[in-house]
C-alpha cells in the first residue's frame, strides 16, 4: 500500500482523510498529545486494522475520540456528574475518561471490557478530521507497538509507511506524551496513566483520586490490571535504557566512568557539555512540560542518530507533568534504575 502524505492545513486534505476513514481505512492524525492511528470507532472491522498495523496485543483497548462533548452520550451507559465536571474543566484537551460502554462500542475497541475510554482532543486538525469523518475515531498512538509514540509525521512514517492509507501532517505535538487516563467506572476515581492533565488538576475537580500502583511500579505477576496497556514493555528504543537516579555530579561521574563504544546519555538541556559520551537532551531540568514534549523524539534519536546500545538517563521528578515523563521513561527502561548518592 502507498501511504499518502496529507497536509493538516489544507481543507481538501482534511476532507480526503475523512473520506478514507468513512470508507474503513486508517489515517494517522495529529493531536495535542501524540499522533493517533485513527479508524471508524463504530466499525469493528476497521478497528481490527489498527491492531494489525501496530502489532498491538488484542487485549489492549483503544481510546475513542470525539469532537463535541455531547457526542459522548451515545457511547456510554451514562455520563455522570463527575465526568461532566471534568469535561467542563479539561475538555477539549489531553484527558481520557473511562466509563461503562454502550452497545454502540464494538468489542474490538474495548478489547472485551465493559468500559470504554473517551477523549475530546483540542487539536484543531483532530477535531476537523473527526467532523469530516462524521463518526467517532478509535485512535491509539500511531507507533509500532512497543516503540516510542510518534510526535511528528516523520516518526509516524518511520513506523507505518506502506501499512496505512495516509498520514495527516500537522507538525509537532504540543504535549508530547499520551493523554491522562482516569477511570470513573469505579469509586473513588483512579488515575491509570499520567499525562498533560495532572493528578492535582483531577483532584481539584473530583476530590479524592487514587493513583494506580502500576503508574510508578512494575506489575506484580498475577496482579489484576486496571489498564491493560500498563502490562506491556512500552516506549522503548532499541537501546537498553538505564535510569540513573543521582545528583548531577554523581550522574556525570558514573557516565564518564562508563565511556565505552555504544554508551550514550539522555540528560537535561545544557548538561551534555559535562559528559564524555554522546548525549541527547530532553528539556530543562525544571521544565516538565518541555521534557514531555521532547522525550519521545529524544528516545528515537538515541537509536537513529547515535545508534546507542546502552543509555544512561537522568531521572525525571515524578511530580506534576513530570509524573507522566517518569512513567514513560521508567517503562522505556524496563524499570531498571541505579540509585547513587
Ligand atoms: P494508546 O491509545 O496507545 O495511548 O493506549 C490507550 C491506553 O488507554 C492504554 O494504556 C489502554 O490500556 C488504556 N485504556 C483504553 N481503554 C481502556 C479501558 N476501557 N479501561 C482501562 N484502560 C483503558
Ligand atoms: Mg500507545
Amino acid at each position: 500500500m502507498k501511504t499518502q502524505l496529507l497536509d493538516a492545513n489544507k481543507a481538501e486534505d482534511i476532507q480526503a482523510a475523512g473520506e478514507i476513514l468513512r470508507s474503513g481505512g486508517l489515517v494517522a492524525i495529529p493531536t495535542e498529545t501524540v499522533y493517533g492511528l485513527a479508524a471508524n470507532a463504530l466499525d469493528g472491522k476497521s478497528v481490527e486494522k489498527i491492531f494489525k498495523a501496530k502489532g498491538r496485543p488484542q487485549d489492549n483497548p483503544l481510546i475513542v475520540h470525539i469532537a463535541a462533548e455531547e457526542d459522548i452520550t451515545p457511547l456510554v451507559q451514562l455520563f455522570p456528574e463527575t465526568a461532566k465536571r471534568l469535561a467542563k474543566a479539561y475538555w477539549p484537551g489531553p484527558l481520557t475518561m473511562i466509563l461503562p460502554k454502550s452497545e454502540k462500542i464494538p468489542p474490538q475497541v474495548s478489547a472485551g471490557l465493559d468500559t470504554v475510554a473517551i477523549r475530546f482532543p483540542s487539536h484543531p486538525a483532530a477535531q476537523a478530521v473527526i467532523h469530516a469523518a462524521g463518526v467517532p475515531l478509535a485512535a491509539p498512538s500511531a507507533n509500532l507497538s512497543g516503540k516510542p509514540s510518534p510526535t511528528t509525521a516523520a516518526h509516524v512514517l518511520e513506523d507505518m509507511d506502506g501499512k496505512i492509507e495516509a498520514v495527516l501532517d500537522g507538525g509537532s505535538c504540543a504535549v508530547g506524551v499520551e493523554s491522562t487516563v482516569v477511570t470513573l467506572a469505579q469509586t473513588p476515581p483512579r488515575l491509570l496513566r499520567p499525562g498533560g492533565i495532572t493528578l492535582d488538576q483531577l483532584r481539584a475537580v473530583l476530590g479524592r483520586v487514587d493513583l494506580d500502583p502500576a503508574v510508578m511500579n512494575p506489575l506484580q505477576a498475577g496482579a489484576k490490571v486496571s489498564s491493560p496497556g500498563m502490562k506491556y514493555k512500552h516506549y522503548s528504543p532499541k537501546a537498553n535504557v538505564v535510569i540513573v537516579d543521582a545528583p548531577f555530579e554523581a550522574y556525570c561521574q558514573y557516565v564518564n566512568s562508563h565511556k565505552e563504544p555504544g554508551v550514550a546519555a539522555l540528560c537535561y538541556s545544557g548538561e551534555d557539555s559535562a559528559l564524555q559520551v554522546p548525549a541527547i537532551c530532553y528539556g530543562e531540568e525544571t521544565d516538565y512540560a518541555q521534557q514531555a514534549r521532547e522525550l519521545f523524539d529524544a528516545l528515537r534519536k538515541l537509536d537513529d542518530d547515535l545508534k546507542a546500545k546502552t543509555v544512561y538517563a537522568r531521572c525525571p521528578q515524578p511530580e506534576d507533568v513530570g509524573l507522566a515523563v517518569y512513567n514513560r521513561l521508567i517503562r522505556a527502561a524496563g524499570f531498571e534504575v541505579i540509585h547513587l548518592e
